[in-house]
């Protein structure tokens, strides 16, 4: 066991929750998909960076912090913003290859989910059993509970006043947080600028396979170049 300076990093997927019927199909495609999400997320986490576990539409990251604490915070910062970017490029990836197949309320509202990034610095116990890492204290349920927060937004990352000292990131949202059971928390929020959300077309039930998708889409864009008219001939009608 061991308690040492940690960065805390909770990856949030938000969007599902309010539309999706209660029906078996749309429940199960939206856990494939929240997890698809969560996955390339994950994967965009690099040492010291890692995983700790999957909490339902969450990835709970942390990052141990060597004798130099600002620049463990700094990478694990530089890290965390790029995020926004690997979650945009695979919801566009799924809403292209899912279009045109099914139409359940998950695959159709693929282009609603948000990324919201919470990150902490502080003290934490590490446990370690077998091949589990437990994490514990007070930074720990911190960071948990600023994920109810006031921000008027799903994409952002929010960063405590003692992650953000060392970030070494500019931000122009500073506002304090309540966090139950503890003192109101100083927060600075960066909101980052993605790639905007690719628009589906999507036609139940008549899914393709992905190749013959990509084929389509392009053939879609040859017809519509060639059956636009180059020239108009109102010169001709009036003659
Ligand atoms: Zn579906």
């Amino acid at each position: 066991m061991d308690i040492r300076p940690t960065c805390l990093v909770i990856a949030d997927i938000s969007g599902y929750t309010k539309f999706i019927r209660d029906k078996q199909l749309s429940l199960l495609h939206a856990e494939q998909i929240i997890t698809d999400l969560l996955d390339a997320v994950i994967d965009g986490a690099q040492h010291p960076l890692r995983l700790n576990k999957l909490e339902g539409d969450a990835a709970l990251m942390y990052a141990t912090c060597g004798d130099d604490v600002a620049a463990t915070v700094a990478d694990v910062a530089t890290q965390v913003k790029k995020f926004f970017a690997l979650f945009r490029k695979r919801q566009n990836q799924l809403i292209i290859s899912g279009d045109g197949g099914c139409g359940c309320d998950a695959c159709t509202g693929t282009g609603t989910l948000q990324l919201k990034v919470i990150a902490h610095l502080g003290d934490v116990l590490i446990k370690r059993v077998r091949q589990f890492e437990e994490l514990a204290g007070e930074p720990v349920i911190i960071v948990h509970r600023l994920l109810k927060n006031s921000v008027d937004s799903h994409e952002y990352l929010m960063m405590t006043e003692a992650f953000h000292a060392f970030a070494n990131q500019e931000t122009r949202d500073e506002r304090k947080e309540d966090c139950d059971g503890f003192e109101p928390q100083t927060v600075h929020v960066y909101y980052p600028e993605t790639e905007p959300i690719v628009q589906s077309c999507n036609l139940p039930g008549t899914k393709l396979m992905p190749h013959v998708h990509a084929y389509m889409l392009s053939a879609r864009g040859h017809l519509s170049r060639l059956t636009k008219p180059k020239r108009k001939f109102s010169n001709l009608s009036s003659a």
